[in-house]
């Protein structure tokens, strides 16, 4: 199932910066297959902004490392884009100078969720990992300043999951999309909504983002919003000609032609989407919560008895 171009974990390119202007830079880790998120982070005159943090420990440090290249300022405040371990799993090395700054729904999914994706993912080294929610939290938007530097954090509803916040900069008209944007990667609705996510991509294109850091995958302009919504519209359809056929969502993720879809990395999550897809169309709420441990079984079925392939 998977694409045949997935490399080794020796394979993969170091991590990289990107300097997106204004202090504002990027920190990509391809090829942003499971748990090889994006991060990045704003330097004030005074002071360093982080968004998210990495998987392990030791990729965690070594986004510090590429921070301390480039300045020695300390760092202050630290914004979580959701609650998922890629995204969290470091919060604790910024502590206790940093202040974590994240949906209030995230804080309760970091406390709730803990370490459990460690089951998931069989033979990553971990290092040490200390669970570290935000301890600021927001509902709907909070905006940070950097020196004068407005950075917009807005939550659009559930998406990926039910405490996704974006981090928009309208000066340089850049956004940082947390998983709301996956480029070159599929998208992963488990633990949001797929309808709540396409109305999200609909208000993200309102403001015309010139540059997107996705939670995954290289940097890109907003036809990723298209794709993205294309994904999602497509596991929509694909769900609904399977409830109307009595299948189960294994047994329609198996008799799926993805299409294009099928180029991009991680194809197994659509098993997973299409039970969110599923219990949005009969009718259960946004984001509702549902049997994880069944979901991912079914997942690893899909992929033909292998648990997800995590390089991080
Ligand atoms: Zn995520």
């Amino acid at each position: 199932m998977r694409p045949a171009r997935v490399p080794q974990r020796s394979e993969l390119p170091p991590p990289k910066v990107e300097d997106l202007g204004d202090g504002i830079l990027a920190y990509v880790q391809l090829d942003g297959s499971w748990g090889l998120n994006n991060t990045g982070f704003l330097v004030g005159s005074d002071a360093v902004t982080v968004i998210d943090t990495c998987f392990t420990e030791q990729r965690t440090r070594m986004f510090l490392d590429a921070i301390r290249r480039l300045t020695t300022l300390p760092i202050r405040t630290l914004v979580n884009t959701h609650h998922h371990g890629d995204h969290t799993h470091g919060n604790y090395l910024f502590l206790p100078a940093a202040t974590i700054i994240g949906h209030e729904l995230c804080r309760d999914e970091v406390i709730a969720s803990g370490q459990s994706a460690s089951a998931l993912f069989p033979g990553v080294d971990w290092g040490k990992i200390e669970i570290a929610p935000p301890s600021v939290t927001l509902q709907e938007r909070l905006t940070l300043y950097v020196d004068d530097l407005k950075v917009e954090l807005i939550h659009e509803g559930p998406a990926h999951t039910t405490n996704d916040i974006v981090v928009w900069i309208p000066k340089r008209k850049v956004l940082f999309a947390g998983d709301v944007i996956f480029n070159g990667g599929t998208p992963f609705a488990l633990m949001g909504s797929v309808a709540g996510w396409l109305d999200a991509l609909g208000l993200l294109r309102v403001p015309e983002p010139d540059t997107i850091v996705p939670g995954h995958g290289p940097l890109c302009g907003q036809g990723v919003i298209d794709e993205v919504a294309d994904y999602l519209r497509f596991v929509e359809e694909t769900a609904r000609k399977g409830l109307e056929a009595g299948l189960t969502p294994l047994q329609t993720a198996q008799q799926t032609d993805l299409g294009r879809f099928g180029d991009w990395l991680d194809p197994e999550r659509l098993v997973a989407n299409l039970h969110r897809a599923y219990s949005e169309l009969q009718g259960e709420p946004r984001g509702a919560p549902l049997p994880l441990a069944e979901v991912l079984r079914d997942m690893v079925t899909y992929n033909g008895g292998q648990m997800p392939r995590c390089l991080a």
